[in-house]
């Protein structure tokens, strides 16, 4: 195969280990910078260009498009699509898959296990707002927040009254959540290739600490995941039409509950908690999978 894998930092963790499990199998593979790449996007040929030259003979391109570039990079992607190159993700799905609200509502839809969540604008029926979410100790989460900035646990309903006004006065949207105490502060990571969860870990808070963010001091062990979270996890990611997808889950009392679904999940964590070959099973799942006539929406959606 010949890859491009689309990404803004060649040096990270993640693009580095997927060169090499790449390399090691004998494909080629080439990383761009996500946003240096620019296009003509009326051509009745599809063209991608970067630095004056034409970007083709591409088997398969791996986006890794963050968070903050979702906009360029789906663009981006939708065009390689179109051109009939195979992605590991599609352009739709990622899109999909960043809107934190509309995630939760495809997977309510398909009854995949949620924290109970409420969505609203205005701020005059925040009591029953905090009823839905099952009253108070509930969890106020930016819709935009990434790595735990912006998710707060508020104990009492005045807390929980001022936080979401505090919000609101800033003009942020925000989600209010059922508190999964039973948690422990830790949630599941599960990394789903092709339909399967290829591995998993437990990410565990920091003493006193409700998120299991690595970002905010938490720790990852290896996990062994019930079936019931296995076939969560995957389902999750068919609902948002992932092939590769980092699926995090809580367990509730009821079950396990997803909090979300990521399209560009790091290795560095899953590989080093675990010592799974992830990026040996991504590049193995590209080349048994990828095909010019394989793309199902070719950014259509
Ligand atoms: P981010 O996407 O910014 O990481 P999350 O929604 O994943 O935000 O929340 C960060 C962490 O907070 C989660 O990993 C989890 O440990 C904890 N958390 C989030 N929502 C809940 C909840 N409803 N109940 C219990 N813990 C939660």
């Amino acid at each position: 195969m010949k890859i491009l894998m689309l990404a803004r930092n060649p040096n990270l963790y993640s693009h580095q280990r997927l060169v090499e499990a790449a390399e090691a199998r004998g494909h080629e593979i080439d990383i761009y910078d996500t946003l240096r790449i620019y296009m003509n996007i009326t051509s009745h040929r599809p063209e991608v260009r970067y630095q004056g030259k034409s970007l083709t003979g591409y088997d398969a391109i791996i986006p890794r498009i963050g968070a903050s570039v979702t906009y360029y990079g789906a663009a981006v992607l939708r065009q390689f699509e179109m051109m009939g190159v195979w992605p590991l993700n599609e352009s739709v799905a990622i899109v999909r898959s960043r809107d934190k609200l509309r995630s939760l509502q495809l997977l309510a839809r398909e009854g995949i296990g949620l924290p109970v969540t409420a969505f609203a604008h205005d701020t005059r029926a925040v009591d029953d707002v905090l009823d839905i979410a099952g009253g108070e100790p509930v969890v106020i989460k930016l819709l935009e927040g990434t790595q735990g900035v912006g998710v707060v646990l508020a104990d009492t309903r005045r807390s929980a009254k001022s936080v979401i006004e505090a919000f609101r006065g800033a003009k942020v949207n925000i989600l209010v959540q059922e508190f999964i105490k039973e948690a422990g502060g830790a949630d599941i990571r599960t990394f789903v290739v092709g339909g399967k969860v290829i591995a998993a870990m437990k990410r565990q808070g920091g003493e006193g600490e409700f998120r299991s963010n690595i970002h905010r001091g938490g720790s990852a062990t290896t996990i062994k995941i019930t079936p019931e979270e296995r076939s969560t996890a995957i389902r999750a990611a068919k609902v948002m039409g992932l092939n590769v997808a980092g699926v995090d889950l809580l367990r509730a009392n009821h079950g396990p509950v997803v909090m979300e679904v990521n399209s560009s999940p790091g290795l560095e964590g899953i590989e080093g908690a675990t010592e799974i070959d992830v990026a040996g099973a991504i590049i193995d799942f590209m080349a048994a999978n990828h095909g010019p006539a394989k793309t199902k929406t070719k950014g259509k959606g």
